[in-house]
């Protein structure tokens, strides 16, 4: 029995595989002989491939998404007192943060066809103590960045991305940097990854300053500290395994989104539900998620059958799944225990029940996008 159970871990198409080529083994290696181990050429190399990758002006890179929303907050004035409004299906990160600053996250719900922010949901939540807006660019696929911008415009707020999973997507043509401050993460499980490691992207040169300030004790000069800062530096061994990538980005977007259409192609059952975007959004008129530019981090179906039991058969097949996310933010415990989980939710609270991820990263060949898509026909 141990070794057939074995013998199908081995076969199981995982739902992500982190990618370490050649390459990036190489671009370590060189680091370790450099003896510069940190804050060195490749963190300022991988921040300038940031600029021009995301179409922002500056690119702070600290040690995980974690820190890149922190920092991103702390360096927009967020604090004690203040209100941030964000999604509640997201992961947990993007609501922490907004804690970790004294600030308290409020929470609006999302569309059906994209799992983002609903934009018009936004204003009936705001008050005088709203400094933020802070969208989740969830699974890869841009919030609707236009409707979100005229209400921070028109409420006088700052709007911080979590573009966490959404590196080198586009919004209406443009890339998201080129948008508002955008928080990346370069996880292992990211579509570009640096095993952990972060970045903040922002147009705002007193914004950069703070978060350059705030990655190193607050310190502009050694021993010279100006505020309170924290140690968020990512070291140059983390950066060089993410630059190749970075390099290959169009090509890594490329095949995630053959992928993706293989699988929206192929996928055919009654209660599989696959992620359809034009269709799904067809009935919004020119439609903010048809003009955006998906970089698949996730390929997310809605199964409206049993889930758990889907999730066994597909586990039989050898296919590996996901759910991101069983538990939105406003039913967590901690945020239950703040008292700021009294909010009716229902659109987050059924995708909580029903998303289900499929694997749609760059080391699937077509005989396993071709068992994927079978696995879920036969369920
Ligand atoms: C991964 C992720 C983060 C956090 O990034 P880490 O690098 O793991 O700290 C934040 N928000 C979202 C939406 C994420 O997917």
């Amino acid at each position: 029995m141990t070794g057939s159970t074995k013998h199908e871990y081995i076969t199981m198409i995982p739902i992500s595989r982190p990618f370490i080529g050649a390459e990036e083994r190489a671009a370590v290696n060189e680091v370790l002989d450099s003896g510069m181990l940190v804050q060195g050429p490749r963190v300022a190399a991988l921040e300038a491939l940031f600029c021009e990758k995301t179409g922002a002006r500056h690119a702070i890179a600290v040690c995980n998404g974690t820190a890149a929303l922190h920092t991103a907050l702390l360096a927009h004035g967020i604090g004690p007192g203040d209100e941030v409004i964000t999604t509640p299906f997201t992961f947990m990160a993007s609501v922490n943060a907004i804690l970790f600053v004294g600030a308290t996250p409020r929470f609006v719900d999302i569309l059906p066809c994209c799992f983002n922010l609903d934009p018009a949901q936004i204003e009936a939540v705001i008050t005088p103590r709203t400094r933020a807006i802070l969208p989740v660019h969830l699974y890869g696929f841009p919030s609707d960045m236009r409707a979100i911008q005229a209400i921070a415009d028109r409420h006088g707020l700052a709007v911080i991305q979590d573009a966490a999973q959404a590196i080198g997507a586009t919004y209406r043509g443009q890339p998201l940097g080129a948008l508002a401050t955008a928080c990346y993460s370069l996880y292992a499980t990211k579509n570009v990854h640096s095993a952990e490691g972060g970045m903040v992207t922002t147009n705002d040169d007193a914004v950069a300053e703070r978060c350059r300030l705030l990655r190193a004790h607050g310190s502009p000069r050694r021993y010279y500290h100006d505020v309170l800062g924290y140690n968020f530096r990512l070291s140059d061994l983390h950066a060089a395994i993410a630059i190749p990538q970075m390099q290959r980005l169009d090509d890594i977007i490329a095949r995630r989104r053959a992928n993706a259409a293989f699988l929206t192609d192929h996928i055919r059952h009654p209660a599989i539900v696959t992620p359809d975007l034009a269709r799904l959004c067809g009935r919004r008129g020119e439609g903010a998620c048809t003009a955006s530019g998906h970089v698949w981090h996730q390929y997310v179906v809605r199964v409206l059958g049993n889930r758990d039991h889907a999730v066994e058969r597909l586990a039989q097949a050898g296919v590996g799944s996901a759910v991101f996310y069983p538990l939105p933010a406003h039913r967590q415990k901690h945020i239950i225990e703040r008292g700021l989980g009294q909010v009716t939710l229902p659109v987050a609270e059924q995708a909580a029940r029903e998303v289900l991820a499929l694997p749609v990263h760059t080391a699937l060949g077509e005989d396993e996008l071709r068992t994927i898509a079978a696995a879920v026909n036969a369920l």
